[in-house]
This record gives structure tokens, C-alpha cells and sequence, in this order.
């Protein structure tokens, strides 16, 4: 699974123009490929990726039902959006929004009960990473998801270290592979999807794609370039 998260990026014509770029790209049945636009652009996008293998979702939504909530979208509108997904706890949004774990549970719910699903992000600082703490973070951030009584079949999480995202840097070969194992040893499903961010280009992909414990990559940056992304695809199926 590829996925590109546009972050706050793109005016409605760029995100047109790389959506129509995205629908054409050549994708294998067994590769699951999508897109997060900003949410504003997620209606021009999706009918452009209409009937195309490209699956659109939402950078993240809350997990209260219809209400006062002013400026937030929730699951039940993802799904009638025709979003096929929610990214959910993402660094950025962890750290300038407070959210924890913790309280991303009810959206992390709303979003399995609506069938979409979701990609639960966690990642450690670079500080947590100096003090050898990496591991016990993660396993903190994932810990409460798995004692809240959720059915989490089709759950997705990416590890992300928070160092890694948007910085030109990447963890090593090694501690990626000890982290996905880590995490699939956590999550205990045989199935589980676990992504790697941070950083993820054309050059880094191989060695990323390397460790059989990687299920595949939340892009950011890359994501904005077609060709880096056709790129990391094709990375991908070639690994
Ligand atoms: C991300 O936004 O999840 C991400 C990994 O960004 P970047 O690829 O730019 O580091």
C-alpha cells in the first residue's frame, strides 16, 4: 500500500492536474495506491480518481457524531464523500493539536464503523529515539487502540518517526525493521498493514522496501511530484 498525503498543499487546479496525473498511473492489482487531499479539494479529486484503482481518504476527521463542531468532518461524511479512508493521530496534528492516542479512539471507531478504514500514525521524537525510548513510546501510542474493544480488522498504522517526516532524514534499514516487527508483534494479527513515513523518495524507497516487515509508505512531500510518486510505486512492485 502507497499512500500520499498532500498535506496543506495544492490550489484547486494543481490538485486537479495531479489528480488526472494519479489516474493514470499504471498500478498492479496487488498494489493498493491513494491519495489525502486537503479536505477542501476532496470532491474535485475524488471525481477525478473515479473508476480509477486510486483510492481517495482524509488527513484525519473527529469522532463525534453531527454537531457544533465547527471547521472538523467526521466518518459518516468520509464515507458519503465516497473516502475509502482517514489518516488518524499524524504527528502534525498530534503535536499542534494535542491529540493523543487516547483521545483518537472515539474517531478511530467512528471510522472502522463507518467500513472505511483507518491509518493510525505514531512515531517516535528524536529525543524519545536519543534516550533509547523508541520502541516504549510506539508501544505506548499503539496500547490503548488495542484495549478499547475495537474490532480492528482493516486497521493500518504507519510508523513514523517524528525526525523523519519532511526532513530529508530516514531511519535506518535496521531500526525499521525492528520497529515493524516490534509493531506487528504488538497489533499480533497476521494481516496487519504496517507503513513506513518519513521522508520516503524515489532514492530512499528500495532500501525502505527492503525489510519484509514494511507493507509499504505514507509519502508526503514526494506525494506532490508525480513522478517521484510513480517512482516510489514502482519501487514498491519492483521490491
Ligand atoms: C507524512 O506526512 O506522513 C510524511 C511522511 O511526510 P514526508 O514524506 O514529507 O516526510
Amino acid at each position: 500500500m502507497i499512500i500520499g498525503n498532500w498535506k496543506m498543499n495544492t490550489l484547486r487546479e494543481e490538485a486537479r492536474t495531479l489528480a488526472e496525473s494519479l489516474a493514470e498511473l499504471p498500478v498492479q492489482p496487488t498494489t493498493r495506491v491513494g491519495v489525502c487531499p486537503p479536505v477542501i479539494w476532496q470532491q474535485t479529486v475524488g471525481e477525478v480518481l473515479k473508476g480509477s484503482p486510486v483510492m481517495v481518504g482524509l488527513q484525519d476527521c473527529v469522532g463525534d457524531p453531527f454537531g457544533a463542531q465547527t471547521g472538523c468532518v467526521n466518518a459518516a461524511m468520509a464515507r458519503d464523500a465516497g473516502c475509502q479512508f482517514v489518516v488518524l493521530g499524524h504527528s502534525e496534528r498530534r503535536q499542534r493539536f494535542s491529540e493523543t492516542t487516547d483521545t483518537l479512539i472515539p474517531a478511530l471507531q467512528a471510522v472502522l464503523e463507518a467500513g472505511l478504514f483507518p491509518i493510525l500514525c505514531v512515531g517516535e521524537t528524536r529525543d524519545d529515539r536519543d534516550q533509547g525510548r523508541a520502541i516504549e513510546v510506539v508501544d505506548a501510542q499503539l496500547a490503548p487502540v488495542l484495549t478499547a474493544g475495537l474490532d480492528l480488522d482493516g486497521l493500518v498504522v504507519a510508523y513514523e518517526p517524528v525526525w523523519a517526516i519532511g526532513t530529508g532524514l530516514s531511519a535506518s534499514q535496521s531500526d525499521i525493521d525492528t520497529m515493524h516487527t516490534t509493531i506487528r508483534a504488538i497489533l499480533d494479527r497476521d494481516d496487519a498493514v504496517v507503513l513506513y513515513g518519513g521522508s520516503v523518495s524515489p532514492e530512499s524507497a528500495p532500501d525502505v522496501f527492503a525489510s519484509q516487515a514494511v507493507s509499504g509508505a505514507l509519502v508526503g512531500g514526494a506525494s506532490l511530484d508525480i513522478e517521484k510518486f510513480a517512482a516510489i510505486v514502482a519501487a514498491w512492485e519492483q521490491r
